[in-house]
């Protein structure tokens, strides 16, 4: 891309799946800005995408395969896969081999995968990490509407007069589509209901909390349709004409009295029968669901009371109304679509009908098609433990770190006699265990198509050249197929590869399946070039695509009608016990996505919150022995890990909640899902990640430390750090259970000996075991470490800003203290990463007036670009009027 040229793509991290616009800057660097024109976002961007300018380093690339660690070349690379994957086939069969793949692949990555696997290996042995995400929505669509459909569009958030939002932090997972519905509560007065065990940022915009027992969802449900046959909210028209099952759905949910709910959920029955009244009698209502909805033993079951809801009342593919299931990741939709899910066949076609079978193998003239559905995720790495599959590739994800049981599933991916991963970077876990290592392009170097939450299919641009010599993943899964004997793999750019997936979807179709491209199946390159986000399907009755479905039934079951389906409350897999006696709840924070493989790369993403912590009620942190800023060892029966103490009343008693994002090379200690255990839905496969029981104890730590440095500092030899990157270089939390009387003798080594006359060394020790130590080079500051025996109280905001500045004899007295000078005030944690704007500056400003989160973004521009914070300007709003009412 030349300098000033602008590209339009696609947003590489949620579902809600914006568009951006990539331009090409003077000095060779990516300026972001969101896509006016992309119905997704209207040119909203979150934080996360507002940064993705920030995330092209080298550094952590992976730039060449490697065979066993050693720089190896394409050719040699793809016998080696070729070969290992043939030879085991050979030997042990079809079902001796498997993929893991992403929801961050492409479509055209996706469609290449499944069709390798399943057409022509002969195995459904492929399975993805969305398979974490949102297994159980596709479950529960397939139950009640015969089909993976998602029935309405973003639009209807807009058009509701209720939102009820369910197991969903909305604001940090979704936060465009909250930034809308937030704009139409505004304009509209559209009522907000959050249903979650945990108070979140999502819930400074609700009318009404409801913290539920976590797992008590399908109570909660059930509960509402009794309530809505009692009070003659239900459109027996909707439920004759296009529905089957409704009477032994309402028997069921009419098994629990409303006290029998409130027993279930913990909720006070007059708040319960608040928002059944809410729902009752509101008809434009759109229930958004999430992952504390689909990451449940009973996840399934959940969707479905949700959908029920919706069916009886007819409330379904009409404008504002319909149930909503919001995918995490951005590409979790079209592998949905080609058949990503080991019990799926491409197409939105099933294993159990011999006519898809049928079709998919004469479309594809697939020699060796697989009969039956392969394992889902926790079974398919429990056969790679058990040694029955012999090799296995990964794809653009990190199993060994992300997976539930996360260290029994590294130990059997290590101990697997054949593994290949592709990805971009070769620092994850799973990067680590591979035995050839395939470097993929990445976002910004790709080119394929992604299909977003509301079935809305964009294009993903490439505007960089690829790093080194990685390669696309459609490219890199052909050239093995092609070189383990296999036709049908010959592409040469991804628009062949989409117009054979429309081709499929359209095949014998004749208005059969949902999944329908027929519109764009002849579609030119420069017409693939040029698509414009369009929602499937997509055929000559819609050319412009289909924003909603099931408005007038028409549901993809034998009859047409669709399925209630009845429920009934079951106790999450696990029980809480005296030895486990809490919850774990894991989810994501604002400004990370995953394992920080692209967002660590950004230093403003890293000052939102710059290490893993562990959010612990007051009450259970009192009887747990536990203060602000200790850190925690967070233990369940699988392992445990260590964070610092979030003390809040935000969380519910009994209830902690760990983010996922913190594993190596960040904090490795963290690893939260090293905890959870393998319990999944049983009919979605789907793994139990909201409900972990779990005890938490303070680990003793003799010092604790807090450091900047210009240069990555080794920390691996230290029980508890964080590293996250600075504008300037690093900063990190250290922490260490040896005893010390002075300077920790293992930091001793982050500082320059001091060899260079333009290396100075000063230093402070408070006499109780604390101090601090500064280098200079130069005049300008390399490095500052600060100790203490207990967790250190320093202004971080501002020892950041420092690194890499000339200091002199007055600031480097302020350096030695930590803290910042009356002139050079501290910001404070950062609220806003787009004007790095901290918690300090935001609090004086209300103390000085701003008595609004817009007045806050007047007096400090903070929460007026991607609003991402605004909810958390909002939560410093109120409590600064506390204080001052005090
Ligand atoms: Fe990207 Fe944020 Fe949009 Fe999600 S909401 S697609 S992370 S910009």
């Amino acid at each position: 891309m030349l300098a000033g040229a602008t590209v339009k793509t696609t947003c590489p991290y949620c579902g809600v799946g914006c568009g951006v616009i990539a331009r090409q800057n003077d000095d060779g660097g990516v300026e972001i800005s969101g896509d006016p024109d992309h119905p997704a976002n209207f040119g909203r961007l979150c934080s996360k995408g507002s940064a993705l300018g920030d995330t092209f380093s080298l550094d952590d690339r992976l730039l060449t395969p490697r065979i066993h660690g050693q720089m190896s070349d394409w050719n040699e690379a793809f016998d080696r896969v070729a070969r290992g994957f043939s030879e085991t086939v050979r030997a042990h069969g079809p079902d001796s081999v498997a993929l893991y793949v992403s929801g961050q692949l492409l479509t055209e990555d996706y469609y290449v995968a499944n069709k390798l696997m399943k057409g022509f290996i002969g195995s459904a042995n492929i399975d993805t990490n969305s398979r974490l995400c949102m297994a159980s929505s596709v479950a529960g669509h397939k139950r009640a509407f015969g089909s993976d459909t998602v029935p309405g569009a973003y639009k209807d958030l807009e058009e509701a007069d209720l939102v009820v939002l369910v197991g969903s932090n909305f604001a940090w997972c979704h936060p465009v589509l909250f930034q809308r519905l937030a704009a139409a509560k505004q304009d509209r007065g559209t009522r907000v209901i959050v249903i979650d065990p945990r108070e979140t940022a999502t819930t400074e915009l609700a009318d009404m909390h409801l913290p539920l027992d976590p797992g008590s969802d399908v109570a909660l449900f059930n509960g509402l349709l009794g309530y809505l046959a009692e009070t003659g909210a239900i459109d027996h028209a909707f439920v004759s004409n296009h529905t089957e099952g409704f009477d032994i759905a309402l028997e069921s949910a009419k098994a629990m009295s409303l006290s029998g709910v409130a027993e279930a959920t913990s909720l006070d029955p007059i708040r319960l029968t608040q928002f059944y009244r809410a729902f009752s009698e509101t008809k434009k209502v759109v229930t958004v669901y999430s992952q504390g909805v689909n990451q449940s033993s009973v996840g399934t079951d959940k969707v479905n009371a949700i959908i029920n809801c919706h069916l009886a009342t007819g409330r379904i593919g009409r404008e504002g109304m319909g149930p909503f299931s919001i995918t995490g990741q951005p590409n979790a939709m079209g592998g949905r679509e080609v058949g990503g899910l080991a019990n799926q066949l491409a197409a939105h076609m099933s294993f159990e009908d011999p006519d898809h079978r049928d079709i998919v193998a004469r479309f594809w003239e697939a020699p060796n098609l697989a009969a039956a559905p392969g394992l889902k995720a926790v079974d398919l790495f429990d056969r790679v433990e058990s040694g029955q599959i012999k090799a296995l590739w990964v794809m653009a994800t990190n199993p060994a770190a992300s997976m539930p049981d996360a260290d029994r599933v590294s130990a059997a991916i290590k101990a697997c006699p054949f593994v290949v991963v592709s990805d971009v970077t070769d620092t994850t876990k799973t990067a680590s265990l591979a035995h050839v290592l395939l470097p993929a392009m990445g976002w910004g170097e790709k080119d394929g198509t992604v299909t977003n939450s509301e079935r809305r299919i964009s294009r993903q641009r490439s505007f960089v050249a690829g790093a080194g010599s990685s390669k696309p993943d459609w490219w890199i899964i052909s050239q093995v197929a092609l070189r383990m004997g296999f036709t049908g793999f010959s592409y040469e750019k991804p628009a062949e590869i989409f117009r054979e997936h429309a081709a499929l979807s359209a095949f014998e179709n004749d208005g059969t399946r949902d999944f329908d491209l027929s519109g764009l199946k002849s579609l030119s390159d420069i017409g693939y070039e040029e698509l414009t986000p369009v929602q499937w399907p997509v055929s000559e009755k819609a050319e412009q695509g289909t924003q909603r479905l099931f408005d007038q039934g028409g549901f993809f079951t034998k009859t047409k009608k669709a399925n209630f389906v009845s429920v009934v409350h079951k106790p999450p897999a696990s029980n809480t016990s005296t030895q486990y006696p809490l919850v774990l709840n894991s989810g994501r924070i604002r400004d990370q996505w995953h394992t920080m493989t692209r967002t660590g790369q950004s230093a403003r993403l890293s000052s939102h919150i710059a290490e893993p912590f562990v959010e612990v009620h007051p009450d259970d942190a009192l009887s747990f022995g536990i203060a602000v800023g200790d850190v925690v060892r967070v233990a369940s029966a699988r392992g445990s890990i260590l964070a610092k103490a979030s003390v809040t009343a935000r969380q519910s008693r009994g209830t902690v909640f760990v983010p996922i994002h913190w594993t190596a090379p960040y904090a490795p200690c963290a690893e939260v899902d090293a905890l959870v255990g393998s319990n999944t839905d049983p009919i979605s496969g789907q793994p139990e990640l909201k409900y972990t029981p779990v005890r938490i104890e303070r680990a003793v730590m003799r010092w604790h430390a807090f450091l900047v440095s210009d240069c990555k500092p080794d920390l691996a030899s230290f029980p508890y750090w964080a590293l996250a990157r600075t504008k300037s270089g690093w900063r990190a939390e250290v922490a260490g259970d040896d005893p010390i009387s002075s300077f920790p003798e293992g930091l001793k080594g982050l500082l320059s000996n001091g060899q260079s006359a333009e290396v100075e060394t000063f230093f402070y020790e408070d006499g109780l075991g604390g101090g601090s130590r500064m280098q200079c080079n130069a005049g300008k500051l390399t490095h500052a470490v600060f100790w203490s025996p207990k967790p250190v109280e320093v202004a971080r905001a501002w020892l950041v800003d420092q690194l890499g500045r000339e200091q002199d004899l007055k600031s480097r007295y302020a350096l030695l203290a930590g803290r910042a000078g009356a002139d050079q005030p501290d910001k404070g944690a950062i609220v806003c990463s787009c004007f790095e704007v901290g918690a300090n500056q935001i609090t004086r400003a209300m103390r000085d007036g701003a008595d609004s989160i817009d007045a806050v973004g007047v007096a400090l521009n903070a929460g007026t670009n991607c609003g991402s914070c605004r909810s958390e300007i909002g939560r410093l709003l109120v409590v600064t009027e506390m204080k001052e009412a005090v």
